[in-house]
């Protein structure tokens, strides 16, 4: 969406390809990260983004058995919002559309699913799609690949993925949220349990760690063993743990960490998620994918506006966004590794591990994990000029 924004901004002619009617599903991501909020200051945009419902986050807070901790703090960025806004993902996405809408390139199509890829002498030239009024073909110069962690496209393209391996699942579901709850955002590591509380004003939406594959096990064990262990972690959430009334109320996420060592065939790209799915530590998929499409952007709208970018274009892409992609993986994994596998397979009460009481003592250690996960690696800047609308 934010690639075929900036490109109808630029003047050339897109079709946003989406196959569900809305974008409302829940548990998405909403984390909007100061890099992308700096983005919507270049376009013009972030006092009218800021208008919109959201929360701010200022910190990152964590509890290990009773001791608490700050771990990030975002007040020292050099950008000009220094939080990360809380914002549902469907408004963020129609935000989007609204812009797209102010410029005579941009289309959007609801409820139509690529199938498949068409190609010609080896050049994809579109895509086939599934509508509610039957199949139907879409030609364009360039086929983007923005289809999420389980791409058609990619798959379809035949391009090679790397499996990174991730140790975890997540547990997302929601709680109420009371006047006199703590206010910040807080993560609650304790023997074997991992609980993050987002602070979502009116509710907590929460994302319980579990081993890689136990959420049958879970599940098994009865809605009231999974509420006790909620309650035991978070003692203040005891007194409306009976909210979660079915499993429906929880939305498992299978966290996939992976990349394609190959972005793009002649006549397509993949980027966002298609490209890399991101494990959920630092909440930096979103980042990750709106950094992509601006890079996409700069680099191919030139080409695009005159014809068809080459494959040097789209190579060169993947080029400027694998450095980002890998460092931020790399870095998600050493936690996975040596935090995540720790908490999920320790039987015995945690202390605050040494590095944790360095960000205690020395508070301008907070800002390095501040930096890393609120701008983090390369962050992309909008150089492709709008086209004037008069
Ligand atoms: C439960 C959950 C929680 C998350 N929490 C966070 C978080 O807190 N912070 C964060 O930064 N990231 C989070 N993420 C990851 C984040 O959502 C992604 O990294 C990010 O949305 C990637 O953007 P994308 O545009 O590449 O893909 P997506 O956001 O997945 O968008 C792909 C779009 O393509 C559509 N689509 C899929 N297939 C087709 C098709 N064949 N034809 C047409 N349309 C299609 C989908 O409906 C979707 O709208 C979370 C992910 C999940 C699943």
């Amino acid at each position: 969406m934010m690639l075929g924004f900036l490109l109808a901004r630029a003047g050339v002619e897109v079709l946003v390809l989406e196959k569900h009617a809305d974008f409302l599903r829940d548990f998405r991501g909403d984390t909007i990260h100061p890099s992308t909020l700096e983005l919507m200051y270049e376009l013009g945009l972030l006092d009218e983004f800021l208008k919109r419902p959201h929360q701010e986050l200022q910190e990152l807070r964590g509890q290990v058995g009773r001791e608490t901790f700050t771990m990030a703090d975002f007040s020292h960025l050099p950008t000009h919002c220094k939080f990360i806004a809380l914002m549902p993902q469907w408004d963020f996405l129609n935000f989007l559309v609204e812009q797209g809408r102010r410029y005579p390139g941009f289309h959007i199509e609801m409820q139509a699913e690529a199938t498949d890829l068409i190609e010609e002498n080896g050049h994809v030239v579109g895509v086939r799609i599934a509508t509610q009024h039957g199949i139907r073909e879409v030609r364009a110069n360039l086929t983007i690949g923005a289809d999420g962690r389980h791409s058609v496209i990619r798959a379809r393209a035949g391009l090679p993925v790397v499996n990174l391996g991730a140790p975890m699942d997540v547990l997302w579901t929601r709680l109420s949220r009371r006047a006199d709850d703590p206010g910040q955002t807080f993560g609650y590591v304790d023997r074997g349990k991992l609980l993050v509380l987002l602070n979502r004003e009116d509710y907590w939406q929460c994302a319980f760690v579990i081993p890689k594959g136990a959420a049958d096990e879970i599940r098994q064990r009865g809605l009231p063993a999974f509420r006790e262990e909620i309650a035991k972690l978070v003692p203040f959430l005891r007194d409306r743990v009976d909210e979660l009334r079915d499993w429906k109320d929880i939305s498992l996420l299978t966290v996939a960490v992976d990349r394609l060592t190959q972005w793009s065939r002649p006549g397509l790209l993949c980027i966002g998620d298609a490209a890399h799915a991101m494990s959920p530590i630092g909440g930096v998929g979103i980042n990750l994918a709106i950094q992509d499409a601006v890079a996409a952007a700069n680099i191919l709208g030139p080409a695009l506006l005159q014809g068809t970018p080459s494959e040097h274009d789209l190579r060169a892409v993947q080029k400027r966004r694998m450095f980002p992609t890998r460092a931020t993986q790399r870095l998600q994994l050493i936690i996975q590794n040596n935090v995540i596998r720790r908490v999920l397979g320790s039987t015995k009460p945690l202390t605050l591990p040494w590095f944790f009481k360095l960000f205690q003592r020395f508070p301008y250690l907070r800002r390095i994990p501040a930096r890393l996960v609120g701008i983090g690696f390369r962050p992309e800047h909008i150089h492709l000029p709008a086209q004037d609308l008069h």
